[in-house]
């Protein structure tokens, strides 16, 4: 089992803020959280807590993360009063989240979209969109300047 020193900063932020829903524990599957999606998520749980009331102890996330980015909450419930309505409440409560991480910058929380570069989709603001690119810039420069220096041994 991961413990929670091992995981990143926002993710154990996060299971601490909601130690019920995660029962003070690291989801089974690989998972991370970064800096600009915690508000989304922390109000994602916080709605789930509401929901399900009594039932929680059925709850369990699976996984948090970020994939071709979009959000990604996968979560199981077991048995509960009333399991189809309660289902279609977190079903619906879930896919609201992961819509509205869309439109927020995954890495400062402010407004952002998706965004492909270079292969890599990502939720970013205007501003780390630009970072992202001049970091992609000095890795291709780097990367050329390495071939050019082996191409110049030979
Ligand atoms: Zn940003």
């Amino acid at each position: 089992m991961t413990s929670l020193s091992a995981v990143d900063p926002n993710l154990r932020r996060l299971i601490e803020a909601h130690p019920h829903l995660f029962k003070n524990r690291v989801p089974e599957a690989s998972s991370y959280l970064t800096a600009g999606w915690y508000k989304v998520v922390d109000e994602l749980c916080s709605r789930l807590e509401t929901v399900l009331g009594a039932d929680a102890p059925a709850f369990t996330v699976l996984q948090i993360k970020e994939k071709f980015g979009h959000l990604h909450f996968a979560w199981r419930l077991g048995q509960a009063q009333d399991y189809e309505a309660l289902r279609d409440r977190i079903n619906e409560i879930v896919w609201t989240a992961e819509l509205a991480a869309q439109l927020v910058c995954e890495t400062c929380g402010a407004p952002g979209k998706i965004r492909s570069l270079g292969g890599l989709r990502t939720t970013w603001c205007d501003v780390h969109l630009v970072d992202a690119e001049a970091r992609r810039e000095q890795a291709q420069a780097e990367r050329a300047a390495r071939a050019a220096r082996a191409a110049g041994t030979e």
